[in-house]
């Protein structure tokens, strides 16, 4: 775990540490041994545990026999060599000779995919602001390389662990860090409520400061002061995504917002009786309306036109459906006792309510919104948001499984959760597995296509041409997620 004060004190020395010494020991299956790993680091004790995790790291890789799916959307590829050098894809295809320096990997009866970008991907839980450090664990385990966190509510904890991933100290997803959420007059204690438009601007600015590119407004934010938020935000080259509730889709769009969260069940363009900026007025839409008629259809485009990403988060909505909300084995293992307990408790009272299809029947309304806005061209994202059973990384493969039932191809749904996340990133050294691109890639133990529980099957996850042996380190977490 990191400690609060002591950290920021240490940075800048542990820098200089970095430069001055070079990592000689311990090395990870290469394919001989007379080279040292490409990105040779510094020796600390935390470094070492951060090796400890690695199966593969060696110059030049190559992988055989793989079915690829790349990211594109494009139809999945058989029988293809990749070849990775210095942690970038230096060859892809049918016909590839196997440099002789390579480590070979055989991928017979494997499927690779991109890393996955995570875009809704917080480093808390609800009442766990601190969890970042072991999140992270689990991102990188589950298949997940790169993280948009999308609110922060330890922001200084993040911006230090995305640093100390970086520098090999700890492992876990590249982490792109949030600031604080802002919102409004009723909203929730802990994020930023605006007091006046000079008071925004300042708090925007410490964070700016910092290198924090991206802001989140949640449900109670006021429509001027996003106005002003995104005025700020894009003058400083910043994004701007929201939560919404006191404003429309259509509003937020027309402000000139980035990126929309979680769909339909936040779409407040429907509530009957809603009054201007304030979130309130009743949801029956979520029960009533056509999702492909002509009302969703131009909001929709209204958003296209104005390049809005939409970010899909299906596994937590399907943790408040009676007939759904069920924990797997492996994510019980994880969670420490006290949120067993939660579940329990949740769960006795969702086994009341089985026969109840209202949430079930809305989550299947909000796959059509998504499914829908994917269809006529719009930037679909997706991301954990997790909480509940939901855990950082199982919650992003579980969301592959949701897009398969919503009725996106295996290819479709894969490119959501990374070509399609890079893109909303501005990222082009990420997302897909072609040429020049980083090797972020997730090695999956059995054909994705006709299995979508193949998903879970990570055998081994690479971030920038290192592989990491994702039973290691959950090996490590029993018991561990949900402690202060
Ligand atoms: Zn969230």
């Amino acid at each position: 775990m990191i400690k609060k004060l002591k950290v920021n004190l240490l940075l800048p020395v542990f820098e200089l540490v970095i430069a001055s010494l070079i990592y000689t020991s311990a090395i990870p299956k290469t394919a001989n041994s007379t080279f040292l790993p490409y990105n040779s680091n510094k020796n600390s004790d935390s470094l070492q545990i951060a090796q400890s995790y690695i199966e593969y790291n060696a110059e030049v890789i190559a992988l055989t026999n793989a079915t690829v799916i790349d990211g594109t959307g494009g139809s999945l590829r058989k029988n293809q060599t990749l070849i990775v050098n210095n942690g970038l894809f230096q060859e892809f295809g049918e016909n590839i000779q196997v440099p002789q320096n390579a480590l070979v990997i055989d991928l017979k009866d494997k499927t690779i995919i991109p890393g996955i970008v995570g875009m809704h991907n917080h480093l808390h839980i609800p009442q766990f602001p601190n969890v970042g450090a072991e999140a992270s664990k689990l991102y990188l385990a589950s298949g997940v390389t790169t993280i948009q966190t999308c609110g922060a509510a330890s922001p200084e904890h993040e911006i230090i662990l995305a640093k100390k991933i970086t520098q090999g100290e700890l492992i876990g997803p590249e982490i792109i860090p949030s600031a604080p959420f802002i919102t409004g007059a009723g909203g929730n204690p802990n994020m930023i409520i605006p007091r006046n438009e000079q008071h925004l601007r300042d708090t925007m600015q410490h964070w700016i400061k910092q290198g924090v590119e991206w802001f989140k407004v949640y449900r109670n934010t006021n429509p001027n002061d996003l106005r002003i938020i995104i005025d700020e935000a894009h003058k400083n080259k910043a994004k701007v995504r929201g939560h919404l509730c006191s404003i429309t889709f259509e509003e937020a769009t027309k402000l000139g917002i980035d990126g929309i969260e979680h769909g339909l069940n936040s779409t407040s363009d429907f509530r009957s009786n809603k009054s201007y900026g304030v979130c309130n007025g009743s949801t029956e839409y979520l029960d009533e309306l056509v999702i492909n008629s002509s009302a969703v259809k131009n909001l929709q485009q209204l958003m296209i036109d104005n390049q809005v990403f939409l970010t899909s988060t299906l596994a937590i909505y399907e943790a408040s459906v009676p007939n759904r909300a069920f924990v797997d084995d492996r994510s019980l293992k994880i969670m420490s006792p006290y949120l067993q307990s939660q579940y329990d408790e949740r769960r006795s009272s969702f086994d009341k309510e089985t026969e109840d299809l209202t949430r079930e029947n809305r989550l299947k309304r909000i796959m059509a919104f998504e499914y829908q806005y994917f269809k006529m061209g719009g930037l679909l994202c997706s991301g954990v948001d997790a909480g509940r059973h939901i855990l950082p990384g199982f919650g992003d493969q579980r969301n592959y499984q949701l897009l398969v039932e919503a009725g996106f191809t295996a290819e479709e749904a894969i490119q959501v959760m990374t070509s399609n996340g890079a893109k909303a990133l501005g990222r082009n050294d990420i997302g897909l597995i072609q040429v020049g691109k980083r090797a972020d890639f997730v090695i999956l133990n059995g054909d994705l296509k006709t299995n979508a529980d193949v998903i879970e099957r990570v055998e081994t996850v690479f971030k920038k041409g290192i592989g990491y042996d994702p039973e290691k380190i959950l090996n490590e977490m029993n018991g561990k997620f949900g402690i202060d």
